[in-house]
């Protein structure tokens, strides 16, 4: 059964609206994307019919199989790593991109966004917690790269994205990256997923980016 999918979707609202009550926001001022990457269709298609418009997707590839023929009306985002090599595709293909994380992707993207003559709006991902093994621009490089971004390559910086390590109190992440946004006039601030949306919230998230909470487990798991 998958009737149990959109009281989900509007389990995880009622609670955005209540860290917004809590955190004195405005109701309605964070955006939930709904992480649909790996779920099968008949997992998301309840979701979609409950009104749900936001959706994240990890891979380019994946991402245009399932939406290219229902793109009407619809918001997508990347959230997962892009490779210099499917940047075209990205850049026609979704609104936001939020793992702007190397020289090397700025460059690209500013080529293609030339080429197309239009842009997603962009984020820059930052490896908040010095991860190894995560992407992301490290906090002490994030205010030089978004400078670069801007004057290098001519590319307007929407947002900042993070991930905070599994294991550690979020809070703490979610405050550095807000404090990166603010000393570069960054606006806004994806953070904060399943197990942490509502501190992000807390922390001045302007959008949060929910898997497992609305659709259930993953199959198998990307990163
Ligand atoms: C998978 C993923 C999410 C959603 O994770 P959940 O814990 O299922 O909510 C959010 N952001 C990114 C970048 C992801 O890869």
């Amino acid at each position: 059964m998958t009737s149990s999918k959109p009281h989900a979707l509007a389990q995880v609202q009622a609670s955005i609206a209540e860290a917004e009550i809590r955190a004195g926001r405005p109701a309605g001022s964070v955006t939930l994307v709904a992480v649909s990457k790996t779920q099968p269709w008949e997992t998301v298609a309840p979701v979609l019919e409950a009104g749900q418009r936001v959706f994240g997707e990890n891979r380019v590839q994946e991402a245009m199989e399932r939406w290219s023929d229902r793109r009407e009306g619809l918001e997508l985002r990347l959230i997962g790593p892009l490779q210099t090599n499917k940047a075209r595709e990205a850049v026609g293909f979704f609104d936001v991109i939020e793992t702007l994380d190397r020289e090397k992707l700025a460059r690209v993207l500013a080529d293609e966004i030339q080429r197309a003559g239009q842009a997603p709006r962009l984020y820059v991902q930052v490896n908040i917690g010095e991860e190894a093994q995560k992407a992301g621009i490290a906090p002490a490089e994030a205010d030089g790269f978004i400078a670069a971004c801007r004057e290098a390559y001519g590319l307007t910086v929407e947002g900042l994205m993070c991930i905070p390590p599994v294991d550690q109190d979020p809070a703490p992440h979610f405050a550095a990256l807000r404090a990166i946004a603010e000393r570069n006039g960054v606006g806004k601030l994806s953070m904060g997923m399943s197990e942490d949306f509502e501190t992000a919230i807390a922390e001045g998230a302007t959008s949060v980016r929910v898997g497992s909470a609305i659709f259930g487990s993953r199959a198998y798991q990307t990163t």
